[in-house]
């Protein structure tokens, strides 16, 4: 059967300050419906990756010199964040960035700022993050400054929810979360992508738990694409064993 392609990257550069090339040509698509790994050491280019799709790259005086980003068949290089969000990309940025001071809820609410289909539907959107993670409502009215890392983790996926996207980039969700509190979140990424269809790209240097949870994934070294396949596939590669998966 043949997979609609949701996301394709074509042979992109990006380049940091007019002088770091930290992507040299990178290729990738992510299937409609699917979990995607994009995985890699640190520095690889992951989240400039994420970051090139999402254009929050020039936040960060980077930009793309070369190749194309089609989503759903349009050409996204350049559009504005917010006009993403409306057609249906968002990202979770890497460290969960939430707004300390508001609370868990004014967090979520915040997700929403994009739609105008009135308050009904974001309240009902509410209470869809809250059947997800029932942790946030009990943690509702909390300063989400407060709340603990896998509470404000939970917090940014939920907020990139109420967008109601088609695409979700996140970026390195296991990042300084116990062992315990990763498979959590990975197994409600899954439970989203299963139920709701949300498509992931996610990026994770977390090898071995995001090889579990995705279907497809792409490894990245020094700013390239060194190797893709399914899943399974990579997880049973041997150089992905010893070098990624430490089970050489
Ligand atoms: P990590 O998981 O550590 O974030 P990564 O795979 O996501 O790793 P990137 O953060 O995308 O890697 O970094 C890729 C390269 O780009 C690195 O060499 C990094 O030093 C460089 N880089 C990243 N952000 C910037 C920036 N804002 N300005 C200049 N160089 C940057």
């Amino acid at each position: 059967p043949t997979q609609t392609t949701l996301l394709e990257v074509n042979n992109i550069e990006v380049l940091y300050n007019h002088v770091i090339l930290a992507l040299k040509g990178v290729s990738l698509d992510v299937p409609k419906g699917g979990i995607t790994a994009l995985l890699g050491g640190n520095g690889a280019g992951k989240s400039t990756t994420l970051k090139a799709i999402s254009n929050l790259i020039h936040s960060e005086r980077g930009e793309v010199t070369k190749g194309t980003i089609l989503y759903d068949g349009r050409n996204m290089v350049g559009l504005d964040p917010a006009d993403l969000v409306k057609s249906g990309v968002v990202q979770v940025m890497e460290g969960r960035h939430c707004f300390e001071h508001l609370t868990v809820e004014e967090n979520l609410l915040t997700g929403a700022y994009t739609r105008n289909d009135g308050r009904a539907a974001i309240a009902a959107e509410l209470e869809l993050v809250y059947e997800y993670f029932p942790r946030l409502k009990e943690r509702r009215k909390s300063q989400a400054g407060y709340t603990s890392g896998g509470e404000q983790q939970m917090t940014a996926i939920g907020r990139a929810l109420m967008s109601r996207p088609s695409m979700i980039l996140l970026d390195e969700p296991s990042m300084g979360l116990a062992p315990q509190l990763v498979e959590q979140i990975f197994e409600i990424v899954a439970r989203l992508n299963r139920e709701q269809g949300v498509t992931f790209l996610l990026a994770e240097q977390n090898t071995n738990v995001a090889l579990r949870y995705a279907h497809t994934g792409f490894i990245m070294e020094n700013g390239r694409i060194v190797m893709e396949g399914t899943a399974k596939e990579l997880r049973e590669n041997p150089d992905v064993k010893e070098f990624y998966l430490g089970m050489s």
